[in-house]
């Protein structure tokens, strides 16, 4: 367990007070300036050392992403835009921070924008955290009267500002272009790449893109040292973690811990454990809907963070646990989940556009019973078909619960499944257009 000395979020439940002086008591604002004044190259140095990698999903390493900013400013702005668009099924974290820890989040902004050369930060936040964001703004305000913003902010002699910006509610404004696009006033779309946003970003210029947690722990990896920070999980996968665990767990919560924990310590310890016991346990899918789910059989020894969660075929993503015990229909959870990649694609690339409909009927069908054995094939088939051949990776995260699915459960798909399709048809669920399709795919 994580010693009460390691915790960067102390302020995780809100019994401390999330208002600045609360925070300057707590330790946050301590030698800023002084850590500004060591420079650009000491920043990112120490980021680098402390081998932080990015907690918005993907794990890129932050040092990294913040030297691919352009070392001087040209004749173009620079800008840093956090994400705060949080909209990953299974994921409330940055929630926390923006209402509980905001100034942990305000802090890492002045050192991060710094580091890039940035003067303006924009933070793009979900229009339904409306409270959050009234929240973040009062904080935002708060740090201004205390000159930590705005001109020499903190001392440092670096200016910064902070705008505050709601999204619509598109989960695919949370993809870094599709944001831009958004944040740029036009419809979230996102971009072909390269060119990428650390050179051509907002309104064209530099730009650094980073989720609200990763740049809400910089301040303390600065404050206690790289070394800390790598001391705590393993090497490459280092520091604290905020994990969120919902689901079938008799107490959901969000709780920081040190990265590599076993999924069962997070489980049993922090949740209150499975509901009806560890054994009732079906499948845990461990980072938010876009990665595979685990059977009970992995999660009895896995631990949490990205390297040995690639390894089990699935992936650490936002940490958001989703607990799934053995009173639910894996088939319906997610056919349920490939119900929102279909809402939620932006429509540009064919395979996602029209895969993520495909998928979501084809497990409609299989959860109905009305599905045939051809069809389980089809179903890897068009998973693979849109994996690896789409503009941004909502392609990727739509098509591997199914796979994570079709990869620990075909056997209870194939249980209800035919050989001929059913003639009578139960469901709502319109599949014609693929029937066809399948017939055309044997003949
Ligand atoms: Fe849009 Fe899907 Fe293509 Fe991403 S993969 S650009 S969400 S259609």
């Amino acid at each position: 367990m994580l010693k009460d000395e390691d915790r960067i979020f102390k302020n995780l439940y809100n019994d401390l007070g999330w208002d600045i002086d609360s925070a300057i008591t707590r330790g946050d604002w301590l030698q800023t300036k002084d850590h500004i004044s060591k420079g650009k190259d000491w920043i990112i140095k120490e980021i680098k050392d402390s081998e932080l990698r990015g907690r918005g999903g993907a794990g890129f390493p932050t040092g990294l992403k913040l030297s691919f900013a352009p070392k001087e400013l040209g004749s173009r702005p620079h800008y840093l835009v956090i994400n705060a668009d949080e909209s990953e099924p299974g994921t409330c974290k940055d929630r926390d921070i923006l209402r509980f820890e905001p100034q942990k989040l305000i802090e890492g902004c002045l050192i991060t924008s710094y580091s890039i050369s940035a003067h303006t930060c924009y933070i793009y936040i979900r229009g339904e955290y409306l409270r959050e964001g009234q929240r973040l703004q009062e904080a935002i305000n708060q740090s201004y009267q205390k000159n930590f913003l705005g001109k020499n902010a903190c001392g440092s002699g670096w200016d910064l500002d902070i705008h505050l910006h709601y999204g619509a509610g598109a989960y695919i404004c949370g993809e870094e272009t599709a944001l831009l696009e958004s944040l740029e006033g036009k419809k979230g779309l996102p971009r072909l790449k390269p060119p990428f946003p650390a050179l051509v970003g907002l309104y064209g210029c530099p730009t650094i893109v980073n989720n609200v947690e990763t740049v809400a722990v910089i301040p303390t990896i600065l404050r206690k040292g790289a070394k800390w920070f790598s001391s705590l999980g393993k090497p490459k996968n280092t520091g604290t973690k905020i994990f969120c665990i919902s689901g079938d767990v008799n107490n959901p919560c969000n709780v920081e811990e040190e990265m590599s924990i076993p999924l069962k310590d997070l489980i049993e310890k922090h949740a209150g454990g499975v509901v009806g016991g560890w054994n009732n346990l079906q499948a845990v899918i461990p980072g938010g809907s876009s990665m595979p789910l685990l059977p009970k059989s992995v999660c009895e020894t896995i631990e949490m963070d990205f390297d040995s969660l690639i390894k089990a075929k699935s992936g650490l993503g936002t940490a958001g646990v989703i607990v799934i015990n053995k009173d639910q229909d894996i088939i319906r959870c997610i056919a349920r989940i490939a119900k929102f990649y279909k809402h939620e694609s932006c429509g540009q690339c064919t395979p996602c556009r029209e895969g993520c409909g495909w998928m979501w009927r084809m497990l409609e069908r299989m959860a109905e019973g009305e599905a045939t054995y051809k069809e389980i094939e089809l179903l890897y088939d068009v998973t693979k078909q849109i994996e690896g051949h789409t503009i941004c990776a909502f392609g990727e995260g739509a098509a591997w619960p199914v796979q994570g699915l079709l990869r620990h459960f075909k056997k209870e798909i194939e249980k209800r499944s035919h050989e001929e399709p059913l003639i009578k048809k139960k469901s709502n669920i319109p599949y014609l257009i693929d029937q066809h399709l399948l017939e055309k795919d044997s003949a």
